[in-house]
């Protein structure tokens, strides 16, 4: 059984598809590479990876989630924003993993069985300073931090091929709605700087989903958390991984990208300090 296929998506960077909803994407520069999280934890990653690069490889995670840092244990050396350290402890766990895929949307594979996943990484993450770059040769990673799906959430770029991963940060079904996301109002500051770099970046790619975004999610984000802090958005009660919470957004909405479900409690950030 495949449980990794590759996809190249730019000259340095390859996507990593699991059957499981979640991508990876590993970076190759000519002297070295980053490996950009490690999936839900399912076979071996690890191999995979070793058998496709030839250069030195890192690793970081996007964010404490279980079906980003579910592979982690399999690596020596693994950076994590240390915003992010508390979710990852509960949130990675291997019964957690295991519930998430045996009653996830996607069919789990023929043959798959829980002896299948890795354990939860016990080593200590080594903290990732949002500021730092991985110079991999020609070309490099940077990150801008973005709060909003969890606290630690991070965006990488690959200036060199002008691609944004954009991730877990903005789609058509952005979670805001957990109690490790932040306020709407937070989350807006985080994607007014994506938007002051957004020239530079002609290719928005994500972990799930369609695996790209039109460039124009950046703005149409903003403009959405606006309506929901003037309550003008549509409101739409849902429920997303048995949470509750409101789509600021109609599921069919043409003309505009991307769509969130928030709690209609963690608006502003003056409700926070309250709470
Ligand atoms: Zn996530």
């Amino acid at each position: 059984m495949e449980l990794f296929k590759q996809e190249k998506v730019s000259e340095h960077i390859t996507r990593i598809k699991t059957p499981f909803g979640v991508s990876m994407f590993l970076v190759q520069g000519d002297r070295k590479a980053l490996l950009i999280d490690t999936g839900m934890g399912i076979g071996d990653l690890r191999e995979f990876i070793e058998e496709t690069v030839s250069v030195p490889y890192e690793v970081v995670l996007t964010h404490g989630h279980c079906d980003h840092a579910g592979g982690a244990s399999q690596f020596d050396e693994v950076y994590l924003n240390p915003a992010d350290f508390a979710l990852e402890k509960w949130h990675a766990s291997r019964e957690h993993r295991i519930s998430d895929v045996f009653t996830g949307p996607f069919p789990v594979p023929e043959g798959i069985t829980e002896t299948n996943f890795v354990p939860q990484r016990t080593a200590p993450y080594t903290p990732l300073d949002p500021a730092m770059s991985f110079h991999l040769g020609d070309c490099t990673v940077s990150f801008i931090e973005v709060p909003g799906h969890t606290q630690g959430c991070l965006v990488p770029l690959i200036k060199e091929d002008g691609v944004m991963i954009i991730g877990d940060a903005l789609g058509e079904n952005t979670l805001m709605h957990f109690r490790e996301s932040t306020t709407v109002q937070t989350y807006q500051r985080s994607i007014e700087r994506l938007l002051e770099v957004q020239d530079d970046y002609s290719l928005l790619i994500r972990f799930h989903g369609a695996g790209a975004s039109e460039h124009r999610i950046l703005q149409d984000m903003h403009d959405l958390c606006d309506e929901i802090m003037n309550h003008t958005d549509a409101a739409v009660p849902g429920n997303m991984m048995g949470i509750p919470g409101k789509w600021g957004r109609e599921k069919e909405h043409p003309g505009k990208a991307g769509n969130m479900i928030y709690n209609p409690e963690r608006i502003f950030d003056e409700q926070e300090d309250k709470a």
